[in-house]
């Protein structure tokens, strides 16, 4: 049983399309015949390459780790001393802020404007005086982008370094990861949880300059990624091409889940480039518990300053979407 059981889980932005049955048990087959006794790869390469291959960038440019979770301590501690300013915006992924405050940083939040979008001019500003800006494009969980005209001017212009986390770039078609050859202050967090659909297996690395790279890997634990992750990483490298395919039916999706929430009364969607939607409803706590009752799982975001009235959805299959928007519509209609 999955530790957040729910017949439709749709709150942890996951791909919902499992990995096929054959290529798992490709992968199981191949785990059979490697010794589980020993170490993992100390600097995997079988992955390291073929991953620097698929995005024009050396293996020295990669660090891989146990999820791209894993990798935002040593980021923030190899950057920064007590007392430095780091840059975020807000609503962001909340790991940023809590990360910030365990590593002692003094955290500089920049609201995002009403529409969700990033406000450039206090961005430029601020990022002037910042150790380190961290932006998350497309943005957990609001769903919105930032144009890389924009972050190149940030790259620019900073003094210190910038942690973009990318973590949904392939729902969004773009990707910051061609300005590592020209900003040796960027810094790309990418993960195996969402379009690869691998989440289970936590796999995530930080693209960056292989001067920087060297540096936050000595911060790294050895051996943070076992062997079976490994092995089913270059293995879904080895065979992209249905991932593809795969990621284009969830942008669909995404985009005519998006245009029927948009008809449902009460209902105001925030258009998103990633594999969820976050929206507003007037009675947001009632519509989750009313869609949990019926065993759809959502994100309420009351944990969120200012976001209390909205709610995020992941993007499931076509079932999940239906049965999900049927539950909402009804819900909706009943609310005294
Ligand atoms: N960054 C963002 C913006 C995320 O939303 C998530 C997962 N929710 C992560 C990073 C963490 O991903 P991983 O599974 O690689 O640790």
């Amino acid at each position: 049983v999955p530790p957040q059981a729910a017949e439709i889980k749709l709150n942890q932005n996951e791909n919902p399309f499992d990995i096929p049955r054959t290529l798992k048990e490709d992968i199981l087959r191949e785990a059979l015949c490697i010794p589980w006794c020993r170490y993992p790869e100390p600097n995997p390469m079988t992955v390291r390459e073929p991953l620097g291959r698929r995005l024009g960038l050396a293996p020295e440019s990669i660090l891989l780790s146990s999820g791209s979770n894993q990798l935002i301590g040593p980021v923030f501690r190899a950057i920064l001393e007590p007392g430095d300013p780091l840059l975020i915006c807000r609503p962001v992924f909340s790991l940023f802020r809590k990360t910030a405050l365990m590593e002692g940083a003094r955290v500089v939040e920049i609201p995002l404007t009403e529409s969700f979008d990033y406000d450039a001019e206090a961005l430029l500003r601020e990022s002037a005086g910042a150790a380190l800006t961290v932006l998350c494009c497309p943005n957990n969980p609001t769903g919105t982008v930032m144009d890389l005209f924009l972050l190149e001017k940030i790259l620019k212009r900073t003094p210190g370094l910038v942690l973009w986390d990318e973590a949904y770039a392939e729902f969004w078609g773009q990707s910051a990861v061609s300005l590592i050859h020209r900003y040796s202050n960027l810094m790309i967090l990418r993960t195996f949880s969402k379009a690869l659909g691998l989440a289970g297996l936590r796999v995530g690395f930080l693209a960056a300059h292989p001067t920087i790279a060297k540096q936050i890997g000595k911060l790294l634990m050895p051996f943070d990624v076992n062997v079976f992750s490994l092995l089913a990483a270059r293995r879904l490298l080895e065979v992209g091409s249905y991932i593809d395919l795969q990621t284009r039916k969830i942008v669909r999706s995404r985009n005519s889940l998006a245009e029927a929430l948009k008809r449902i009364p009460g209902i105001r969607v925030v258009p998103s480039q990633a594999n969820f939607i976050l929206f507003r409803a007037a009675r947001a706590d009632a519509l989750f518990e009313g869609l949990k009752k019926r065993s759809i799982l959502i994100r309420p975001m009351n944990d969120y300053p200012g976001l209390s009235d909205y709610l995020r959805v992941t993007v499931g299959t076509d079932e999940e979407n239906a049965l999900f928007l049927e539950a909402v519509n009804t819900i909706q209609k009943d609310m005294p």
